[in-house]
């Protein structure tokens, strides 16, 4: 899963960066209004952390403009608990919001629930045939016992299963599990996928020739 976060409080980007890092995810930042839209246009993020007074156009005026070309799921940052900051939010398109100071692990459950919904699932648990992916604890289990999946190889198989029946490219896999600083040889995703294969069954990822990988 790969996130956008526009902050223009360095301390705080930095950090939140380094904790959804933590957690598994490729991360993006911005640090103006500007470049938040130019990224958030530019790339299909699975999720946008959107704070709301910026330098540049600020955060409204960035989800409005996005909103006219895409549904990417967004979490605004509200720097004041005021009802009418909230409404304006929600009804200019954002999925939720946090206020700060906010927690982290608040920010992060909101993140995997927008995460979510946008893929049109209800529960954290996701279940394809032995294979039981929960979202929350990041943990799979094959044949009802845990498989230790590195993060990467986690990212790979919740994406797939998140977009299970559908062909999922290389390019966007490539857009999804790893950041712009990245440099990961393109052959790297091959041995995810090999691996995950070697974990959780030869079968579980299917090769679409030409096109791409599938989850049946
Ligand atoms: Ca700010």
């Amino acid at each position: 899963m790969r996130i956008l976060i526009v902050e223009d409080e360095p301390d705080l980007l930095a950090s939140l960066a380094q904790a959804l890092r933590e957690e598994g995810y490729a991360v993006d930042t911005a640090d103006n209004g500007d470049d938040g839209l130019f990224n958030a246009e530019g790339t299909d993020y699975d999720a946008i952390v959107l704070d709301v007074m910026l330098p540049g156009i600020d955060g409204w005026e960035i989800l409005k403009r996005l909103r006219k070309t895409k549904k990417t799921p967004v979490l605004m940052l509200t720097a004041r608990d005021q009802t009418r900051d909230r409404v304006k939010g929600l009804d200019t398109g954002a999925d939720d919001y946090v206020v700060k100071p906010f927690d982290l692990e608040e920010v992060f459950a909101r993140l995997r629930a927008v995460i979510r919904r946008s893929a049109n699932k209800t529960t954290n648990l996701i279940e394809i045939g032995d294979v039981q992916i929960d979202t929350a604890a990041r943990n799979v289990l094959f044949k009802e016992k845990p498989v230790e999946l590195t993060a990467r190889e986690y990212s790979l198989v919740e994406f797939m299963a998140l977009h299970r029946g559908e062909v999922v490219t290389r390019t966007q896999l490539y857009e999804h599990l790893f950041d712009e600083n990245d440099t990961t040889m393109s052959n790297l995703l091959d041995v995810h996928v090999s691996n995950v294969r070697k974990k959780l069954g030869a079968e579980f990822i299917v090769t679409r020739r030409g096109h791409g990988y599938c989850i049946e």
